[in-house]
């Protein structure tokens, strides 16, 4: 579990970890709001869009920090720009990782940190996994870093398996029963921000 991840957190890394996951999100944003549409109030991408294209705007500063300080200060951003429900809960698991990794990270490291996120996300969201929301993604993803598995397949299996869930928490749990049938947009971009984690630090 010790295993070092291949790159170094350099200043270069930093950048490319930042823009592939800000580029792939503001990509799919039509993506999320359709499924914001579907069972929320169709907001989710825009949110997403206007964060992130603000984290881009800023990408010179965000990269020259170490990871934590760039993983805190992108959360201060995201609190600031998203919006909505996610804002505040995107900030606060960005921030908690910043507080918690090292510069260097290890898998072992990235776990840990992400079960302390995880924890800072379901204080402040009021919330736990099964709800249908994006915690229902960053969950199993700790589980499959634990357990050595692929983190990409875990949390896009765990977006999908948010399908058939009912959505206690959040605008979604307005429509009860209604809900079940739709994946959680917060669940889908959870998956899409790791599968661009994951294509920087396996050097796709
Ligand atoms: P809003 O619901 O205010 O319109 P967004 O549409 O941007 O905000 O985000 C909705 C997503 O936020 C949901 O799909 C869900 O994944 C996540 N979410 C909402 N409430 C909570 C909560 N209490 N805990 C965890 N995640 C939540
Ligand atoms: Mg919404």
């Amino acid at each position: 579990m010790e295993t070092k991840l291949a790159v170094s957190f350099d200043e270069s890394t930093r950048r490319r970890l930042i823009e592939t996951v800000a580029r792939r999100v503001i990509a799919h944003a039509e993506e999320l709001t359709a499924l914001d549409q579907a069972i929320g109030d169709g907001d989710h991408g825009l949110n997403m869009k206007r964060g992130f294209e603000a984290v881009l705007a800023d990408i010179d500063a965000h990269a020259a920090k170490p990871l934590p300080d760039a993983l805190k200060a992108i959360g201060m951003a995201l609190v600031m720009k998203v919006g909505g429900a996610s804002g505040p809960l995107y900030g606060t698991l960005f921030m908690a990782l910043g507080k918690e990794l090292p510069a260097e990270p290890t898998i072992a490291d990235a776990a840990r940190a992400l079960g302390a996120a995880i924890d800072a996300v379901k204080a402040r969201g009021k919330s736990d996994v099964g709800q249908k929301t994006m915690l229902d993604v960053l969950a199993p993803l700790r589980e499959a870093l634990l357990a050595d598995k692929d983190p990409v397949a875990a949390a896009n299996a765990a977006a999908e398996a948010t399908v058939p869930m009912k959505a206690v928490r959040g605008r979604a749990s307005f429509l009860g029963d209604r809900s079940i049938g739709h994946m959680d947009p917060g669940a889908r971009s959870s998956a899409l921000m790791i599968a661009a984690v994951a294509d920087v630090l396996e050097g796709r």
